[in-house]
């Protein structure tokens, strides 16, 4: 299970409403609400984002395939909404994408582009089945099992899992969910095991260096 940022994205909100601060791979940026949602429009909102990414993949796939074939195809803009409905029952939600060429392009060139887009990278991703997790961290005291060897311990919360699966997918040298002793600290370096355990989303996993305890 690999995921496809290789950090994830990082986002914070305090008491302004609703000033979100997003941390990208590069840089920082703000999201907000509208003032009619309560918010001061600092930032793009939610929704907008989300329409962001298809709207940027979009143009992105078209310029690498024009620039591929060599047209000279200046610009290309696209506006991009969506509607959600409701129909016995079930939500469909519709994305919109209006693409213009402003300069002169072929009504065959159109075909083809028009196709490209379709597949850009993003709108796989919106048109496959999608399914969102949410995890909490807990940091509790709770039941504990330590899985250790001379050098640390590895503390696993039994009643904080979630059952992510990011460990046992990630590292499977180390975390075995057939086995009775799931965790074994001898599978990889220490330092490595450490930073999989980091990304345990719910607090079930510790890690204790035994010559340097937190
Ligand atoms: S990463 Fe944490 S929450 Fe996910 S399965 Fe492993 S122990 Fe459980």
């Amino acid at each position: 299970m690999d995921y496809i940022l290789d950090k994830p994205l990082y986002g914070t909100i305090g008491l302004e409403k609703y000033q979100c601060s997003i941390e990208w791979r590069n840089g920082k940026f703000l999201a907000d609400e509208p003032v009619k949602a309560g918010g001061k429009d600092l930032g793009p909102d939610p929704h907008t984002l989300l329409l962001s990414s298809i709207a940027s993949c979009t143009l992105i796939t078209l310029r690498m395939y024009i620039d591929r074939k060599g047209w000279i195809i200046p610009a290309i803009t696209v506006n991009t909404n969506l509607f959600l409905q409701t129909t016995e029952g079930k939500k469909l939600c519709t994305i919109d994408q209006d693409i213009l060429f402003p300069g002169p392009v072929t009504d065959e060139q159109k075909t083809r582009l028009q196709q490209i887009a379709a597949q850009c990278p993003i709108s796989k991703i919106l048109e496959s089945e999608i399914r969102v997790r949410t995890f909490v961290f807990r940091n509790t005291d709770t039941k504990e099992i330590h899985y250790e060897n001379e050098e640390f311990s590895v503390v696993w919360k039994p009643g904080f899992c979630q059952h992510s699966a990011r460990c046992w997918t990630q590292l499977p040298e180390v975390f075995d969910p057939k086995i009775k002793k799931w965790i074994n600290p001898d599978g990889a370096p220490a330092g490595k095991i450490e930073q999989q355990v980091k990304k345990c989303p719910s607090g079930a996993l510790g890690f204790i260096n035994k010559k340097n305890p937190k």
